[in-house]
């Protein structure tokens, strides 16, 4: 069975070893339960819930402040990853990690009172490597006992706006299992802890609740928030982050941090501050202990009137502190043992000791209080008034770009790698890996990173970091597709495919494309290809030639040869190459495999563009297909009414680009849009161009209307036979500056809908929340900004209804996105600064080179409110988990001598219902698969063809290439067994939460609720692949 190796420990990975083969239900466990069962029972019966038995003692009549010692190390930001780490460049910002823990550890064994947290794996995994045997062994100590402690434990602190949750579980897996795998339960973080991203969304919440954590702490959120939140006593709450999942499932306790996540003024004992140190000699002419004491006592008191038990915070540490961690601790030290001798001496009742966050948590949750509860999110973020941090979630979109393709790539390399087993890793092709890319995406998710508030350099770094990871993963495709097709040949990854660049396709006579489709389920995909002048013949996987209608010459083509398929005709074939276009039907979780070849003498006769003059006689221009007509207004080529033909539908939509004049500071207030803060100088945005230059093409097998704004912006509207929805795909950029103006462009759909001031946004590509605008439902909202105050992170999609009628526009990558007038839809696409927001980067958002000319795709939905999540839902997956094409000349070896070449492979044995997405399905070590099952659907979201409905799944046989020989099933991030796991239980002022259903796994009966993702480790042994 072949279980993965661990690096130490009794019981480490929750004992996942420990139950038997393909069980998990209580009644069916071997007899003699393993030790760690016994353990936990004990630390059940003591008064300590697991991994609170370290924490430090408390006095139960004082107040007690709990000191954080803490470091904040950025993956990446002013400097790169490699530079922070090794404390390079140290003139742009004085940071080296390294040398922060081996200070910290040194202090730390100094005196057994310290205490310290950390909490990006991807720097402490990177130095733990470095560290001798004994130095390794002296940190587990260290963790064992409780010194040292790890809070969240995710490869890096991700961003909350513009990250998916696909990547978000991967980053937290990455991290949290290096943590297992090193320290065992010891190590695993009992608190979450974002102190830095720049708002909070409710689906991170609700990932934290499912991953296992007993609590969460952050320091951001708008100033009126807090201030309510301090006057009402509730800094502190439990955030009910799913409207889907049955409580507790998604409850999270939730904290705000007093002061961010520094130090109280004037306390900072770092040596990047010039605070004083305490000085308690009273000879000294320096003697300032008295003094410090005192204030210490009144800004405790203070802090902790806003909070409502005996305990308060602080947060001692901020960014890259720590580097001489003894002039921290010894200050600290000082400082404890003077404020509890005030308790003799003076009758103070203040105690003040070394603690951690999860310490804090367990006497907040001994406290037995009852707590309310919060539904919405954290979003959007502002630190005062016009000051909303609401420009990031549009920042660096060819970076947001690159960042979601990477996830869908890396996800293609795991499932490969997972069902093809060790012949991916090693194979004709070299060694194949899925890890640098894995890693690479999971340093992608800082929050400096995806959203786009890094320096120019460190961006560059980022797009290299994941250019470096995909070719590890184009050897593993390779190697696994050679072993799945039974045949070797040069594959070739055109990455450039958006650009419309490929050499193989553009100079050969004959290839093949082998389309691979990540889904659960049989997709069609229109392949797009440039080639060079001529007509092609495409061939399925049985040799058969692809049906296309025909091409528009067709009459042309010679006797006894069959129908050529249609050559896209560019409109500018200078700047780019005829296209090839031809339908591929792709089983799911497999591939098929296309052949092309050219057709000789024939004389290519594709229908030529057609220039639409402007002031056409035409009262009107369409483009349709048998579900979908867009019309376009001749006078403007403007997009001017979308039908959908099924439903009868008929809703006049009115599409252009705009941008808003960034301000670079006014009467009213001197910020600046920047890098994270968006705001413009006024609230009309100007248009782009009254009206686009546009052509039309119509070809059986796509039909499109090309406009043309400016010279720095157009876009292709774009329907395909059998599609559902209208494409967008729009270019802007380089957005000219040279009048000193910086530019915001939005593309903004216009429609009569009335909406009543709401629309729609997704939490991170999952659950839909509601925003209304200049509203916040938990406060009386001084509006300072009526446009960026207004802006929410749309990462998949955002939406207008009028209860009736449903518009939903799905995007490519995340973006900013808001409704500022009723009917009115917007999505900020690109932004180019001329000034610093002054929030630290000192750099203003102004990218030349890649990042300048940005590309991307809006898919329009229109349908009835009741049908529209069946559209958008499964659209969105596919969006997210796209086709990945692979080329190769043709005319390879055999590869796995036995077995019939291959053209067509699925590595299910039968298609996943609608309702159920293949989260993950990734390598887990030798004969270890993680699997990840999830319903897509929202309770209630869909009344009208009942995917909201649970569904159940049996996964015995379900996977072609391996048995499962035994299943487990973990919390999200599988650092625990979910039978085992169990969090601190908190009483909310919504009455008691219902009892959890007993604990059941049959692998034949795996059933999944609404929005529920459901975790398995699997062993597995694969079989020869044969067919
Ligand atoms: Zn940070």
């Amino acid at each position: 069975m072949g279980a993965y190796a661990r690096a130490s420990g009794v019981c480490a990975r929750g004992c996942l070893d420990s139950a038997g083969p393909w069980t998990m239900s209580r009644a069916l466990r071997p007899p003699l339960p393993p030790l760690c069962f016994f353990l936990l029972l004990l630390a059940a019966a003591g008064a300590r819930a697991g991994g609170y038995e370290t924490c430090p003692t408390v006095q139960p009549n004082m107040l007690n402040v709990h000191l954080l010692p803490h470091t904040h190390d950025d993956v990446g930001w002013l400097k790169t990853v490699d530079q922070y780490f090794y404390g390079i460049k140290n003139d742009i910002q004085h940071a080296g990690v390294q040398y922060i823990l081996d200070s910290v550890i040194s202090a730390l064994l100094a005196d057994p009172t310290r205490r310290f947290i950390y909490v990006e794996i991807a720097f402490f995994s990177r130095w733990w490597h470095q560290q001798t045997n004994a130095t390794q062994e002296v940190v587990r100590d260290l963790v064992r006992q409780g010194r040292l402690e790890f809070a969240n434990g995710g490869w890096v602190m991700n961003d909350e706006a513009a990250t998916h949750y696909g990547a978000i579980v991967d980053q937290m897996t990455l991290g949290l299992r290096f943590l297992e795998d090193t320290f065992g339960n010891d190590g695993r973080p009992r608190v979450a802890w974002h102190i830095d991203p720049f708002g909070h969304s409710r689906e991170q919440a609700s990932l934290f609740a499912q991953m296992g954590f007993d609590g969460f702490f952050f320091g951001r959120l708008d100033y009126q928030d807090k201030w309510v939140r301090m006057q009402k006593l509730e800094m502190e709450q439990v955030w009910r982050a799913s409207t889907s999942l049955k409580p507790p499932t998604a409850d999270l306790f939730t904290g705000v941090l007093p002061n961010g996540y520094n130090p109280p003024r004037n306390l900072c004992w770092d040596v990047l501050c010039v605070d004083q140190p305490l000085v308690e000699d009273p000879r000294s002419p320096e003697y300032n202990a008295k003094e410090l004491v005192d204030y210490f006592l009144n800004v405790a008191t203070a802090q902790g009137r806003y909070y409502r038990t005996n305990h308060t915070v602080m947060t001692m540490g901020s960014d890259f502190q720590y580097e001489n961690a003894n002039m921290w601790f010894k200050n600290l030290d000082k400082l404890i043992r003077l404020v509890n001798a005030q308790q003799q001496a003076k009758g103070s009742s203040v105690h003040v000791l070394y603690s951690t966050p999860a310490c804090y948590l367990w006497e907040l949750n001994k406290a037995n209080l009852t707590w309310s509860v919060k539904h919405d999110d954290f979003f959007p973020y502002a630190d005062g008034p016009h000051q909303f941090w609401t420009g990031y979630f549009s920042s660096r979109p060819a970076l947001k770009r690159y960042e979601r393709l990477s996830y869908n790539f890396l996800q293609v390399c795991n499932q490969l790698e997972a069902l093809v087993g060790l012949a991916a890793n090693v194979g004709p092709y070299g060694s194949g890996d899925s890890a640098p890319l894995n890693e690479a995406m999971a340093v992608l998710q800082h929050h400096d990173a995806v959203s786009g508030t890094s320096r120019q350099h460190v961006a560059n770094d980022y797009a290299r970091q994941l250019a470096a990871g995909w070719g590890p993963c184009e050897v593993l495709l390779s190697n696994a597709l050679a072993r799945l097709r039974g045949f070797k040949d040069h594959f070739t990854f055109c990455q450039q495919l958006n650009i419309s660049i490929c050499p193989l396709s553009q100079t050969a006579a004959r290839f093949q494309v082998i389309v691979y489709n990540p889904l659960g389920r049989k997709v069609n995909w229109m392949v797009r290809l440039p080639v060079s002048e001529g007509v092609f013949v495409v061939k399925d996987p049985n040799g058969r030639t692809v049906p296309s209608d025909v091409s528009p010459n067709n009459e042309y083509s010679p006797a006894g040869t069959p129908p050529p398929v249609v050559i896209f005709p560019s409109s500018d074939s200078q700047a780019h190459p005829p296209e090839l276009l031809f339908s591929a039907s792709l089983p799911a979780l497999g591939f098929s495999t296309y052949s092309v070849a050219q057709v000789p003498r024939w004389k290519p006769q594709a229908r030529a563009p057609q220039p639409i003059p402007r002031r056409s006689w035409s009262p009107a221009l369409t483009i349709e297909n048998e579900h979908i007509r867009a019309t376009f207004d001749p006078d403007t080529g403007l997009l001017m009414e979308i039908m959908n033909m099924n439903q009868q539908l008929l809703l006049p939509v009115r599409q252009t680009f705009f941008w808003y004049n960034a301000s670079i500071g006014d009467n009213e207030s001197d910020q600046a849009s920047g890098a994270y803060i968006f705001r413009p100088n006024q609230q009309k945005p100007l248009p782009v161009s009254r009206w686009a230059q546009i052509h039309l093409v119509k070809t059986p097998l796509v039909q499109e209307v090309h406009q043309n704004f400016s010279a720095w912006c157009s876009q292709v509207v774009r329907l395909y036979p059998g599609q559902r929805h209208l494409e967008l795909e729009w270019s802007v950029g380089p957005i000219p500056v040279g009048d000193t103006w910086g530019k915001e462009v939005i593309s903004r759909f216009d429609t009569p809908l009335e909406t009543k001031g709401r629309f729609y946004t997704d939490s991170n590509g999952r659950e839909i929340l509601e925003r209304r605008r200049d509203y916040r439902p938990t406060w009386k909202l001084n509006q300072t900004e009526p446009v960026a105050g207004n802006y929410y992170p749309v990462n998949t999609r955002i939406y207008i209804t009028d209860g009736n009628m449903q518009l939903t526009v799905l995007t490519d990558r995340s973006q900013g996105g808001s409704s500022l007038r009723d009917g009115s839809l917007e999505l900020m696409v690109h932004r180019r600064l001329l000034k610093d927001d002054g929030r630290g980067v000192s750099e203003p958002l102004m990218e030349n080179g890649s990042g300048a000319w940005v590309r991307g795709r809006h898919l329009v939905l229109l349908d009835t409110a009741q049908a529209a999540a069946a559209g958008h839902r499964l659209l969105a997956e596919q969006e997210v988990l796209a086709p990945q094409v692979v080329l190769a000349p043709g005319g390879g070896a055999a590869y796995n001598l036995g077995a019939p070449p291959r053209t067509q492979f699925s590595g299910l044995r039968r298609d996943l219902p609608p309702s159920v997405h293949l989260l993950t399905l990734a390598s887990w070590g030798p004969e270890m698969v993680l699997l990840r099952l999830e319903h897509q659907f929202a309770v209630g979201e869909d009344s009208g063809r009942n995917l909201s409905a649970p569904v159940t799944l049996n996964l015995r046989d379900l996977f072609s290439t391996f048995t499962i020989t035994r299943l487990q099933e973990t919390t999200l991030v599988a650092n625990q067994l979910r039978e085992a796991a169990s969090r601190l239980k908190w009483t909310t002022n919504t009455g008691p939460t219902p009892h959890q259903t007993p604990y059941q796994l049959d692998p034949a009966n795996i059933t999944l609720e609404p929005m529920e993702i459901r975790t398995f480790l699997a062993s597995v042994q694969w079989k020869e692949v044969d067919g």
